[in-house]
């Protein structure tokens, strides 16, 4: 999953991208508002942790373009701003949630966690996509509850694409998102190939063919038809 924190403070921010690299997030960050603005331009966040009062403007205008452009980012406000009227105007423009500063590290990852569980519908720690299940912890995963054996990179793409299923990934950022952005393009492209015909085998042994489709010089698609 892909995060950008939106804080001027350095101290804060650099605390807050440490959380989120422990929660397996690949995390960008922004001091000012044009920054945060052609970051959201160039790419989908699953999750914004977005601070109000920036040096350059205010943090309620991003939120706005943000869910303009993506409806299934995630957004949680911080702010030292206490007022009421900017907490109600914030979940009117579609935040998920809201902290006030000052607030502790393991508040703000309860909240994260919450607001992930919203969005992708996790229940104990595990996410499913049609038959196939995978636990957002362990490197675990099942298709038809049969466990099926991946190797850890195997996995974190399959996690990646459940987490986003029914919606095209590109290659690029499947590789970001394993690699993180300072990666050698060509290189790692031509590895998330090999490692995406390795899960298909592994996947069509299962007797799971044709669920992660390819979406031709783009990326790759995982098709989730639930039952419900
Ligand atoms: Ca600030």
């Amino acid at each position: 999953m892909r995060a950008l924190i939106v804080e001027d403070e350095p101290l804060l921010h650099d605390e807050l991208e440490d959380q989120l690299l422990e929660e397996q997030f690949n995390v960008d960050v922004s001091e000012t508002l044009q920054e945060a603005r052609n970051l959201v331009a160039a790419d989908e966040y699953d999750l914004v942790l977005l601070d109000l009062g920036l040096p350059d403007g205010d943090g309620l205008d991003l939120l706005q373009m943000v869910k303009r452009f993506y409806s299934d980012t995630a957004i949680v406000i911080l702010t030292a701003r206490g007022e009421v009227e900017d907490k109600v105007k914030g979940l009117e423009l579609g935040s998920d949630d809201y902290l006030a500063k000052p607030f502790s590290m393991s508040e703000l990852r309860a909240r994260i966690h919450a607001v992930l569980r919203r969005r992708f519908k996790i229940n104990d720690n595990e996410i499913s996509a049609g038959a196939l299940t995978v636990n957002l912890d362990h490197l675990q995963v099942r298709y038809e509850q049969q466990p099926l054996d991946m190797t850890e990179t195997e996995y974190k793409i399959l996690r990646y694409l459940v987490l986003n299923k029914n919606k095209t990934i590109t290659r690029i950022a499947l590789a970001e998102h394993i690699w993180g952005s300072s990666i050698d393009d060509r290189f790692s492209l031509d590895f998330i190939n090999s490692h995406m015909k390795n899960i298909r085998k592994k996947l069509s042994g299962a007797g799971a063919s044709d669920i992660i489709e390819t979406v031709y010089g783009v990326g790759y698609k995982l098709e989730a038809h639930e039952a419900e």
